[in-house]
């Protein structure tokens, strides 16, 4: 029997297809942020919902990868620590997720 990978199991192939959709989901709301401010449109409600959801996906994702590279993921001597570290400064730096849903429930209800 050849190799086998932990990316051979169903369950973790699920959940690279499931964040690799939401990262997908990001990216075309970030570019949608972007073609409104090329339009001269206010772009703050897509921006804010893209800072959003991509601080979010960050997480869950450099999350799921020390899952799922196992006690790997854990050693300071590997990227993991500075990704996470990395992930959260996106969810802080210019303006929190918190203030982001502030900035779309304004836009929303007013
Ligand atoms: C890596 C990094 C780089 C940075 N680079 C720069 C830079 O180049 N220039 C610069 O000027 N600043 C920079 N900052 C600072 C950054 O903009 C602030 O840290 C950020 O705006 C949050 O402000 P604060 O740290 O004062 O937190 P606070 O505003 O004190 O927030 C603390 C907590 O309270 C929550 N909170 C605050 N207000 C509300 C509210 N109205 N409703 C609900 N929750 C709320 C926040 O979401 C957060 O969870 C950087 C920060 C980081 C982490």
């Amino acid at each position: 029997m050849g190799d086998r990978f932990v990316t051979d199991f169903q369950g973790i192939r699920w959940t690279v297809a499931e964040l690799s959709t939401r990262l997908e989901a990001g990216s075309l709301l970030r570019d949608k942020a972007a073609w409104m401010e090329d339009l001269g449109k206010d772009p703050v409600r897509e921006t804010s919902m893209a800072k959003l959801l991509a601080g979010e996906i960050s997480m869950e994702i450099i999350s799921q990868a020390i899952q799922l590279t196992g006690s790997y993921g854990c050693y300071r001597d590997t990227p993991f620590e500075r990704y996470l570290r990395d992930a959260k400064s996106l969810c802080i730096a210019g303006g929190t997720l918190e203030v982001m849903k502030n900035n779309i429930a304004r836009k929303i209800l007013g």
